[in-house]
């Protein structure tokens, strides 16, 4: 199905260059500009895979390939796919050195589509650098770490999911009225006040609506509040068919939030929205008792990857990360601080504080 686009000059297999937003030959240089030949010959269509029938036969669509190696992180866990017969020395996402092969009974679901890297490694260390210089009381290590660390490029799985949704709802719908009572105050005097009150009556309807692309992330390896700073990734526009040139040389995460998994959190995700879509149709100043049945239709998913720019690093015993969208270059970093440089900063506004005492003193 993939087909072969090689090095022209030297047969070897390419590989994505952030940089040069275009194929490279990492033996002979060549580079292979990203052209619309390029793509129909490397790559099918990106096409929405049906839900149910890929949750009836979980065998299709799966197999990276006979090169693939995959390695699991016994620190925090996360799952490094290669497809280019590396072997990796340390977890690209904490940084430990204790890895093991990971080997697993089914093959996971090969991608459909991928969000290649847009900004390179060196416009992101810069980026990292103005972030590190914002954050005051950092240890010098983490500057270090920040700075000098290897910066690690790495594809994270993610699950988009579309479907149609038609739904019916009832509800008591509220509006409020007024009536004006009086009553004594604490000194015995007659006073006047509104009161609000509401009058329930039924109401009904029903709406129509399609989810396209919700995104389920299945990474395990970068932190979710760090992924949610980072968001979004455009998958409705920029998307381009997976072809194993894409991460060859980069770290794929194998998904650990599995398809059925995934389908289970987007319908909860859409549940949700349809609840609040029906309530925003119910008339009146409120609301009561919401019924809501609802059916899905036409569910699709694809397994998509995205590119993130990652430093994790070791400090005290604890695993701190800075990430970086690897195609809008946002960035959103864990540090931990220095209570040496918090100790000094109140140790000196103390002794301001006393020098202008004793002035005030004298005075
Ligand atoms: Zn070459
Ligand atoms: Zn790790």
């Amino acid at each position: 199905m993939v087909g072969k686009h090689p090095c022209p000059e030297c047969g070897a297999n390419l590989e994505w260059n952030a940089r040069a937003q275009s194929l490279k030959c990492p033996y002979c240089g060549t580079v292979v500009p990203w052209s619309e030949e390029v793509r129909e010959e490397l790559g099918q269509a990106v096409v929405e895979q049906d839900l149910a029938e890929a949750l009836r036969n979980p065998q299709n669509g799966r197999g990276w390939g006979p090169q693939r190696y995959e390695v699991q992180c016994q620190n925090c866990r996360a799952i490094s796919v290669f497809v280019d017969g590396r072997v990796a020395q340390r977890c690209d996402f904490c940084g430990s050195p204790s890895i093991v092969a990971h080997e697993e009974r089914s093959d996971a679901i090969t991608p459909q589509s991928i969000l290649p890297f847009k900004v390179s490694d060196g416009q992101i260390r810069d980026r990292i650098r103005q972030w590190y210089g914002s954050r005051w009381f950092a240890p010098n290590k983490l500057k270090h770490a920040a700075l000098t660390d290897t910066l690690h490029g790495v594809y994270l799985p993610y699950w988009t999911f579309d479907a149609h949704v038609s739904a019916r709802w009832q509800a008591e719908a509220g509006y409020y009225y007024y009536t004006t009572e009086t009553y004594r105050d604490a000194s015995g005097n007659t006073q006047t006040r509104e009161v609000r009150h509401v009058r329930w009556e039924s109401a009904s309807g029903s709406l129509r609506h399609f989810f396209d692309d919700a995104l389920v992330p299945g990474t395990v390896g970068v932190h979710t509040d760090l992924l949610r700073q980072v968001e979004p990734f455009p998958t409705t526009t920029d998307l381009q068919p997976y072809t194993p040139e894409f991460v060859r040389g980069w770290t794929v995460e194998r998904y650990q939030v599995d398809l059925r998994k995934a389908a289970q959190l987007n319908e909860q995700d859409m549940d949700a929205e349809v609840r609040a879509l029906c309530a925003r149709q119910i008339p009146g100043d409120t609301y009561r008792n919401l019924q809501v049945q609802r059916t899905y239709s036409g569910r699709t998913f694809k397994h998509v990857l995205v590119p993130v720019w990652l430093v994790g690093y070791t400090y005290g015993s604890q695993n701190y990360q800075i990430v970086a969208n690897g195609y809008t270059g946002a960035i959103a970093g864990e540090r931990p601080y220095s209570w040496v440089k918090i100790g000094l900063a109140v140790v000196a506004a103390l002794i301001i504080a006393v020098l202008v005492w004793s002035v005030a003193q004298n005075a």
